[in-house]
């Protein structure tokens, strides 16, 4: 499923791109408009970090692996500590605390506060996990095949020159938007795959705290059949389309470049 969740934060992040305004986080160029998809992509594997198999535990090596188990565990401990008696007890922390929409928020808001607080070194650090997990997830052959410090190096040096030569697009605003429009994306599309998201946790609902909120059964769709592939080769075919209307004819996406 990384794959397609990364695809899938990619289709998001281009449309928010053209809904969003500036002041909300929105991008004003083209370039800019480009990491904002990027980290729209990586921070959609960010709710995985709760289960060590998934793409992003294995994106970092060891560290990546590391904290995807204290993560897990974390989540699992939050989830029994506030359980009500009618959820079910569950055996891993995945699909828990990193699969709600308070998780999408706090993410965002805790991106906005570390780059208005620390500037330059938090921006640089966002932009390198969030860009080293678009890798992984968007060209995922292609990764495979390299080690995981050349694709965590090549991450490094994208950072920092997106730092150097587009410094509004990490504005605190512009990169927590896209933290949340990323992690938002990926709750979306585990909650039309078979068990559903707790998308409302902690807030109970009919008795439950950690209530999964799915859909009827005919539209749910099976991670990594032959539904989870024709989504990924749609959300491939959105992304196409997007970008290069976004790079040679904006004005069908109702967007006129202010800069390039
Ligand atoms: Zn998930």
């Amino acid at each position: 499923m990384g794959p397609t969740h990364a695809m899938s934060g990619a289709t998001a992040g281009l449309v928010m791109a053209t809904l969003l305004p500036p002041e909300w986080g929105g991008p004003t160029s083209i370039a800019g408009t480009f990491v904002f998809v990027s980290v729209t992509a990586g921070a959609a594997l960010l709710p995985d970090l709760d289960s060590p198999q998934a793409t992003i535990a294995r994106s970092f090596g060891p560290a990546s692996q590391v904290l995807a188990r204290v993560t897990e565990n974390t989540a699992q401990l939050l989830h029994t500590a506030t359980r009500s008696p009618k959820d079910a007890r569950r055996h891993n922390g995945h699909r828990t605390a990193t699969h709600t929409l308070l998780f999408a928020v706090l993410t965002g808001l805790a991106t906005g506060a570390a780059t208005t607080a620390f500037g330059k070194s938090a921006a640089i650090a966002i932009l390198f996990v969030t860009l080293g997990l678009a890798l992984r997830g968007l060209f995922p052959n292609w990764s495979k095949k390299n080690d995981w410090f050349l694709v965590t190096g090549l991450a490094a040096v994208l950072a920092y020159a997106t730092w150097t030569q587009l410094p509004e697009s990490a504005s605190p605003v512009a990169l927590g938007a896209a933290v949340t429009v990323g992690v938002l994306t990926h709750l979306l599309g585990d909650m039309i795959t078979k068990r559903g998201v707790p998308l409302f946790a902690p807030l109970p609902i009919g008795g439950r705290r950690w209530y999964d909120v799915r859909l009827p059964s005919l539209l749910r769709i099976t991670a990594s059949g032959p539904a989870d592939r024709l989504l990924l080769a749609a959300c491939t075919a959105a992304v196409l389309v997007l970008s290069y209307l976004t790079v040679f004819d904006p004005a069908a996406l109702g967007i006129a470049w202010a800069g390039r």
